[in-house]
């Protein structure tokens, strides 16, 4: 037996391992299995060249545990090492790579952290034994050899007598790192990092029910084996061709990635390039809610088919976090901390491809089915919208299948919309005025009442649709959007069918004096306006720019920014039809309180509509209507 002491700056880095990467003990598991994966590919690689002139056969890798005797064992059937190669990869690669890593690593700790730590490698494995053996024996024609090193920098080497190819690591787990001694912990890491990765890994057995026998009586129980416990699918969908995959396919790969989602995606996006980078990889578009609350079911980031991190912020823009699906790729630096990868060039070359390929899959959609597309629109507006918002590409591009739904079901692309709005939804100043409610309930009346007048009215409910609408603004030419309950009354061009007033200028005088001595309240602009008599005697409308810079303060974002926090005073407009007999009944009433009774009614009846009688206000409103109607 030979001993030696690994030549290594720091005297003791063991410690150094265990203190810094305190929290992410868990990730040795992946960074062995790695190793045996790599060494499995590498004999199949010299076999299939003709280098190795050894049968590959279906090898698997081996996790097994040792409660008892506190010991883990990885077990693979790859290319081994021989005792050179021991000296050379272990005693001087792996833990001059090791030292390498701490010392990045010392310097991004206060960073946002290094991606999934990876790069460790064979190291890690101190992060959770006191001791480690190897035992391998090389694909070459050369003796077993035993390696064993205790937690300091001395190691011994000794022969061995395996027999056959491969290396096993033997892990003598410390005190303080007994659960990754437990079936349960050992199998969810496994299931978390392994899941995909192109070797079957074998843990423990299960027990399979055979078809039983033909001529079998139907009391005899059906005939069992025990087999072994693959944890692994090694072909996920995302390795294949898109050729070789149907719908199907894409729908249970969903369903394997996240087992715990019982809806069915809307549909999948299959990334495939090998240059400049290489990255594969499938996408999903989930049905989402408006609910814009972080879901847990985020894409994942794989390397060579081992799972980094669910955590692709800096890698995809952040409008496509809200999708789920795999992204593998080699070409992403991993032992970086998350800011220097987000001014990486490779990685910024990802984002956008991946933004363009999303950009094009939607626009084919759109194009080849747009029925298909417009029933889906709802489910999928939120990243559309976030994409135009936050990334200038992505606006060019989904400028020409982005839609926008009217209250009664149409869809309009912004170049249809135009066209249709020029016809006569035109302010004084040529600008095209697009009407829109958020919610179709409660803005029913004035929905009902623009549409009486011929207007199209647009349904857009997204949360972050006033920023959009902001931009839409600045970005087209002559365009303003302005909410059906907002002042546009003022705003759109009278159509040939206004009505002449039925009052004459005294008596709005006397209408307007009546109405300000009844109405005190200082957030009301009254207005009067000769309108059909069949429309609403009094309407409530908002300013639309002193709604939106509301709405912006609380979706955040920009805007709203400019007024400060909060703060904004409730300003409406009190819009008063003339030309409704309940106003010239205000007008022509006997007594000063009967006029008083129908102001503050009509007040009431227009603020109930507007959604803005509340509380104590409603509830006396209620008593008084009652009592109106005994
Ligand atoms: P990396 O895998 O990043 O090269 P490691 O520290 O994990 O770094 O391993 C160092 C080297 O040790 C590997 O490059 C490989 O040559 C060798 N090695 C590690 N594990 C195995 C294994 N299971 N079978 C064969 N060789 C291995």
């Amino acid at each position: 037996m030979a001993t030696g002491k690994i030549n290594v700056s720091v005297d003791n880095i063991f410690p150094l391992i265990k203190k810094f990467l305190y929290s992410d003990h868990e990730i040795f598991l992946r960074e062995l299995i790695s190793n045996a994966t790599d060494a499995t590919l590498k004999l199949k690689h010299l076999t299939s060249i003709g280098e190795a002139k050894v049968e590959y056969g279906n090898p698997i890798i081996e996790v097994k545990a040792d409660k008892e005797g506190k010991k883990l064992h990885i077990i693979d059937q790859g290319i081994g090492m021989t005792e050179d190669e021991v000296k050379k990869y272990i005693n001087e690669v792996a833990f001059s790579g090791a030292e390498e890593f701490l010392d990045k690593y010392k310097d991004a700790e206060k960073d946002a952290g290094i991606i999934g730590h990876f790069g460790l490698g064979f190291y890690s494995s101190f992060m959770v034994a006191n001791k480690v053996e190897i035992i391998t024996k090389s694909y070459k024609d050369e003796p077993a050899v035993h390696w064993t090193c205790d937690g300091t920098p001395k190691f011994s080497i000794k022969k061995s007598k395996k027999a056959d190819r491969g290396t096993e690591i033997i892990l003598h787990i410390a005190d303080d790192d007994t659960e990754f001694l437990e079936d349960n912990r050992i199998s969810e890491l496994l299931r978390k990092y392994n899941k995909f990765m192109p070797i079957p890994i074998k843990f423990g057995t299960k027990t399979e029910t055979l078809p039983k026998p033909e001529g079998a009586k139907e009391e005899d129980p059906a005939p069992t084996q025990e087999v072994d416990n693959i944890i692994n699918n090694p072909n996920p969908a995302w390795t294949k061709q898109p050729s070789e995959l149907e719908d199907a396919d894409y729908k249970s790969f969903y369903r394997e990635l996240y087992p715990m989602q019982f809806e069915e995606p809307l549909f999948n996006i299959h990334l495939n390039v090998d240059y400049p980078f290489n990255l594969t990889g499938i996408l999903y578009f989930p049905k989402l809610s408006n609910d814009l609350n972080i879901q847990k079911d985020r894409i994942q980031l794989f390397q060579n088919q081992v799972f980094v991190t669910d955590n692709v912020e800096g890698i995809v823009p952040e409008f496509l976090t809200m999708l789920r699906g795999v992204i593998d790729s080699p070409d992403i630096p991993l032992n970086v901390s998350r800011s220097y990868l987000q001014a990486d060039g490779a990685v910024k070359k990802i984002s956008s491809y991946i933004t363009r390929k999303v950009a094009d899959k939607l626009n084919s959609l759109f194009k080849n089915n747009r029925e298909e597309f417009e029933a889906k629109w709802n489910d999928i507006k939120i990243v559309i919208e976030y994409g135009m918002l936050s990334e200038e590409k992505f606006f060019e591009k989904a400028d020409k299948f982005a839609l926008y739904p009217t209250v009664d079901g149409k869809f309009y692309t912004f170049e249809e919309l135009q066209e249709n709005l020029k016809e006569n939804q035109t302010d004084k100043d040529d600008k095209l005025v697009v009407l829109y409610a958020s919610d179709k309930e409660a803005q029913h009346s004035y929905i009902e009442a623009a549409k009486a007048k011929g207007y199209e009215v647009l349904l857009m409910d997204s949360p972050i649709i006033a920023h959009l609408m902001q931009k839409l603004e600045t970005s087209k030419e002559n365009l303003s959007f302005t909410r059906v309950d907002a002042d546009h009354l003022d705003n759109l061009i009278k159509k040939e069918d206004t009505q002449i007033s039925k009052l004459s200028d005294e008596e709005k005088d006397r209408l307007k004096t009546g109405l300000e001595a009844v109405i005190t309240d200082k957030g009301y602009t009254i207005q009067l306006e000769a309108m059909d008599s069949k429309a609403s005697p009094f309407i409530i409308t908002e300013p639309e720019f002193m709604r939106r810079m509301k709405e912006m303060q609380q979706t955040g974002g920009g805007g709203g920014g400019m007024f400060g926090m909060g703060g904004m005073p409730e300003m409406y407009n009190l819009i008063v039809n003339t030309n409704h007999e309940l106003v010239g009944a205000i007008l022509n009433t006997k007594t000063a309180k009967k006029r008083e009774r129908l102001i503050n009614q009509s007040l009431d009846l227009a603020r109930l509509s507007k959604g803005l009688l509340k509380g104590e206000e409603l509830t006396n409103f209620i008593k008084r209507s009652y009592e109106m109607v005994k």
